[in-house]
């Protein structure tokens, strides 16, 4: 798998800060719209507030005893972005090797200009293993991506989460007791869960999305499971057809559908389950009859495309070619040109030889980026509103300085541990994964 490294060009095309753009909403200064204009605050401000801050994720419930994040010193929160990029820039020249930082393609300009690595949560984590000199890895994602690098790296090496409070909605909506309840429910309409047919099949084998907690990849390596990213989602399903009757595909109900979809199973042999509900708000007989049930998950971000603003992108640019994640609704990627992975997206656009207008629909921090690289091309996001990752954008940069100051003066805070006991089979669902095939290439 690809990483990419990210050069820091000296005087960058395009100004890509989504942090710019929402203070220039804010001051006036801007024709553009932000879903919350309490995204200007620091995150210190909304870290103290119940639920997930400003931003795409604010609706979401946060789970009870999420990590919260002591206060950042003052000397953080009131410096200024040209302080905060010095410290971190001194801070890391004087750690040098001991320090390897990790940027999500989703995290803000600000903190992934100073990343080694820019990529998705698996490219990532991946990368992190290509540096087992580093004592310290600071992953500027959020919490999975911490612990499925604290998987994938040595003993001996400390992965930081800059900011605790920085979850994953999506993540958080397939908690571990809800997993083994639904689990134990099914196992009482499918039977026994480890027989086997005449086939050799199963009656169920469970696949997570990476984006879950390591405690849901443990369940999922348990119980002969497997992992998924969004790159290689119909390779894990095939792999799991081979074994199992039917799967059980969480968190992301529409990842899980979208791919089912395209593969040929139909809507109706995809029930939902609502963790809320008995049977998962399904019949037994749905239950029965299915091939995907699909665990009632979403990403508050992707969920935010319609179809509509598909309609609109192609009466205002003629020719252009929207290209959706598959974490947005069926609808929406059925109506799009095309759909893929973030990674899939980056290389569409890098592949692309004829100056092209890209209608993209991610995460807006990424299509940003993607705008300052490729200036030969027009490229924006489907959603005229610039609302950014809530739970991404609480690694402010503040929090990075303070993250490799710590590190410099011998102490490590925000150390993201996954036990033994989760860790081991977790990694045999990754382990798992890697031998299905590798990730599906970008036209394939
Ligand atoms: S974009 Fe969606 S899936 Fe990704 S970290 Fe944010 S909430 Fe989670």
């Amino acid at each position: 798998m690809s990483i990419t490294f990210v050069p820091t060009p000296a005087v960058p095309p395009v100004d890509a800060s989504v942090d710019h753009a929402i203070q220039d909403i804010v001051a006036g200064t801007s024709t553009d719209a932000t879903c919350a204009t309490d995204l200007a605050a620091g995150p210190w401000d909304f870290d103290t507030r119940p639920g997930y801050g400003p931003g795409s994720s604010m609706g979401d419930v946060i789970p009870t005893g999420s990590p919260r994040q002591g206060e950042l010193p003052a000397a953080y929160r009131e410096a200024s972005e040209e302080e905060l990029d010095e410290r971190v820039r001194a801070a890391k020249a004087t750690l040098g090797d001991r320090v390897v930082i990790l940027g999500h393609f989703y995290q803000r300009e600000e903190v992934v200009r100073h990343a080694d690595y820019v990529g998705d949560s698996f490219q990532l984590a991946t990368a992190a293993k290509g540096r087992p000199d580093a004592e310290a890895i600071v992953f500027c994602g959020v919490h999975f991506m911490a612990e499925t690098a604290d998987l994938l790296s040595g003993p001996e090496q400390a992965v930081i989460l800059p900011n605790l409070a920085a979850g994953c909605s999506m993540a958080d909506m397939a908690d571990i007791d809800q997993v083994e309840d639904c689990w134990e429910q099914l196992a009482e309409v499918l039977g026994d869960l480890d027989a086997e047919d005449a086939d050799g099949r199963v009656p169920v084998i469970p696949v997570t999305y990476m984006n879950s907690s390591a405690a849901i990849k443990g369940f999922v390596g348990r119980h002969g499971g497997i992992v998924c990213t969004s790159s290689n989602a119909q390779t894990v399903l095939e792999w799991a057809f081979a074994r199992g009757r039917r799967v059980l595909f969480f968190p992301d109900q529409h990842l899980g559908r979208n791919t089912a979809k395209a593969m040929g199973v139909p809507l109706e042999q995809m029930p939902m389950w609502n963790p809320r509900r008995p049977l998962g708000g399904s019949t037994a007989e749905e239950l029965h009859d299915s091939r995907v049930i699909l665990w009632h998950g979403f990403c508050s971000v992707h969920r935010r495309f319609t179809v509509g603003q598909i309609d609109q992108a192609r009466a205002e640019h003629p020719g252009v070619r929207v290209i959706v994640h598959p974490e947005c609704p069926m609808e929406v990627v059925d109506a799009a040109d095309e759909a893929g992975s973030t990674d899939y997206i980056r290389r569409a656009i890098d592949a692309a030889t004829e100056p092209t207008a890209f209608a993209i629909g991610t995460e807006i921090n990424l299509v940003r980026r993607l705008a300052a690289q490729y200036p030969q091309h027009e490229i924006f996001c489907l959603d005229p509103v610039v609302c950014p990752c809530s739970t991404m954008y609480r690694i402010h940069p503040g929090y990075l300085a303070w993250v490799l100051e710590e590190l410099v003066a011998g102490r490590t805070p925000n150390r993201i541990t996954v036990s033994a006991d989760v860790a081991d089979p977790a990694r045999i669902a990754l382990e798992r994964m890697l031998a299905a095939k590798p990730p599906v290439p970008v036209g394939a």
